[in-house]
């Protein structure tokens, strides 16, 4: 075997399975067809929920200080200034990065791809994949190098983080049901100064369509993302002077453009795979799944996917887990890649819809909706959860499971569980919860009860124990995710609640990890099963 996993791809979704896996020090390749990282902003939101991973990766910070932090989008019709929709509020109770990151694709790539390297890992570009041959332990992959030569590629595992023509896609046989819209889209990074609000979303809906400006670094750089004039719709050749009349008509003849220097016209198409696994190849990112841009979630998704698999692969391939666990993927992703499809496509159906109808509800009736609905606290709230990716949740999936006993407005199991303060000592001082927790292990939060005897001698290196003290402190913090007083939480490495309930029963616990999550030695908890 020359290595665990061959990963193909290096855009963002390869990159951040390919740190997950080096970081829990696996064996694996990385290749891309191209010769060098992308040059291209393409992907310019980072949603609050993949910061708090970039957090663990150790690239948060460098991210949050070249990037613009978006706390607020502001909606317009007709001109006229409708709604501002407050993101950063909204979201400070529930996550460390209560705002949309504005940083381009580009940058995400080049901070996972140093961190890779700081790793002691390296992408291979220039190196394609053009075949592959799937035997019951593994597969073999033909790789044709920048010389034109092939090689073979022996690996237990291939990652396909391949993009929307995926070859580990076609080559595994899988479909690609969906299609392509019949908008154009534009996308420009400019210059430009005109009535948006400054370091703020703007959207400009008018009867025809819709124009999204982003703030970007630097002094008024925008990034402008439309649809294309209908009468330009069939031409490749459009350039972006000439939807500068169509911009200056909706956003205001204010609107003074000095330099562009990305313009771009693209079709969007809604797809997603029928399976996310074909036996020993998996697919991740746009590989898996495409869809419109409508809230900043493309590139996020492709993240939260290889952020999921990275840890599943990882047990498996030390031998901790059964391969089984792998089928988890699939069952987690399938489903929320499904669901954003439905949304996405709802929503920019509404945005792009050529109707009269839809023009009327664009600039007079949403906009007004808007307005009033962001006036809520909790609409807000979920607004926020929803966008930024921390509401999702894997409730019903095949690794989660509740005991029963918690009450139905505390975390359940499949839930991102909340980020919290609370004290891990009784002398001790008020910690950071997300930074306590490891997410190269499971995490088991005790509340109001200590460890079985046996349990604490025995839960290895797989599983970080955090019993909380009675402390007020902890009580309000917990009073306000509705945990209650005697209950425990088992988080799998990615965050999210694997098993919970309220007393902690060692036996339960080896059941889980042994039923749910196929480990291959449920650790030394069995002994009490
Ligand atoms: C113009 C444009 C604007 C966009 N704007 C937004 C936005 O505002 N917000 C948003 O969320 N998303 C946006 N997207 C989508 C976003 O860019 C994608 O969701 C994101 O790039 C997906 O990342 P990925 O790593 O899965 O795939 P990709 O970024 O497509 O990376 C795939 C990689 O695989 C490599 N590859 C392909 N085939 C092979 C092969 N056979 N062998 C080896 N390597 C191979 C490619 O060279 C590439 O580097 C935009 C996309 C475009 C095109």
């Amino acid at each position: 075997m020359d290595t665990d996993v061959l990963i193909v791809g290096a855009g963002p979704t390869g990159l951040m399975l390919a740190n997950q896996l080096a970081r829990r020090g696996l064996r694996a390749e990385i290749v891309d067809r191209h010769s060098g990282p992308a040059t291209q902003t393409r992907a310019l939101g980072v949603q609050a929920r993949t910061l708090e991973i970039y957090e663990k990766l150790g690239i948060a910070k460098r991210a949050v200080k070249l990037g613009k932090t978006g706390t607020g989008a502001n909606i317009w019709a007709q001109g006229r200034h409708m709604a501002r929709v407050p993101l950063g509020e909204a979201g400070k109770a529930a996550t460390p990065y209560p705002y949309i990151l504005i940083l381009g694709q580009d940058d995400n790539e080049r901070l996972m791809g140093e961190r890779l390297r700081e790793l002691g890992r390296s992408v291979q570009w220039n190196t394609e994949l053009v075949a592959l041959e799937q035997q019951r332990d593994k597969v073999t992959a033909t790789l044709k190098q920048a010389d034109g030569t092939r090689r073979k590629a022996v690996a237990g595992w291939v990652a396909g983080c391949d993009g929307a023509r995926s070859a580990v896609r076609e080559l595994s046989g899988i479909t690609f049901p969906g299609a392509a819209y019949e908008h154009v889209f534009f996308v420009a990074d400019a210059e430009l100064t005109g009535t948006m609000v400054p370091d703020e979303v703007n959207l400009y809906l008018f009867r025809e369509g819709f124009h999204l400006l982003f703030p970007m670094r630097g002094k008024n750089h925008w990034r402008i993302v439309g649809i294309l004039p209908p009468e330009m719709r069939g031409r490749d050749d459009v350039a972006f002077e000439e939807v500068i009349p169509t911009l200056r008509h909706e956003a205001g003849d204010e609107l003074s453009f000095k330099s562009c220097s990305w313009f771009s016209t693209y079709r969007i198409h809604h797809r997603a795979a029928v399976h996310f696994r074909e036996r020993r190849c998996f697919l991740l990112g746009d590989a898996a799944h495409v869809h419109s841009p409508v809230g900043a979630q493309g590139m996020n998704t492709g993240l939260q996917d290889a952020y999921n698999l990275g840890w599943k692969l990882a047990l498996v391939i030390q031998g901790r887990a059964d391969a089984a666990l792998l089928d988890s993927y699939e069952g987690e992703r399938l489903p929320i890649a499904q669901r954003l499809l439905r949304t996405t496509d709802r929503g920019f159906r509404l945005a792009v819809s050529d109707s009269r109808f839809a023009g009327l509800l664009r600039t007079k009736i949403l906009a007004r909706i808007a307005a009033i609905a962001m006036s809520q606290q909790w609409i807000q709230e979920f607004a926020f959860r929803t966008i930024s990716q921390i509401g999702i949740h894997y409730r019903g999936g095949p690794l989660s499971q509740s005991l029963g006993g918690l009450p139905d407005g505390a975390p359940q199991a499949g839930d991102r569980f909340p980020w919290l303060k609370l004290k891990f000592k009784t002398d001790g001082s008020v910690e950071d919860l997300f930074e306590k927790l490891d997410d190269t292990r499971f995490n088991l939060i005790v509340i109001g009860q200590t460890l079985p005897t046996a349990a604490r001698l025995g839960l290895g290196d797989l599983l970080h124990a955090h019993i909380l003290p009675n402390d007020p402190i902890n009580d309000q913090e917990l009073a306000l995710v509705k945990i209650p007083r005697l209950a425990f939480y088992l988080l799998r490495p990615d965050g999210h609640v694997g098993l919970c309930g309220t007393r902690l029963e060692a036996a339960k616990v080896a059941r889980y990890l042994g039923e749910r999550l196929r480990l291959a030695k449920p650790v030394d908890v069995t002994k009490l099963a």
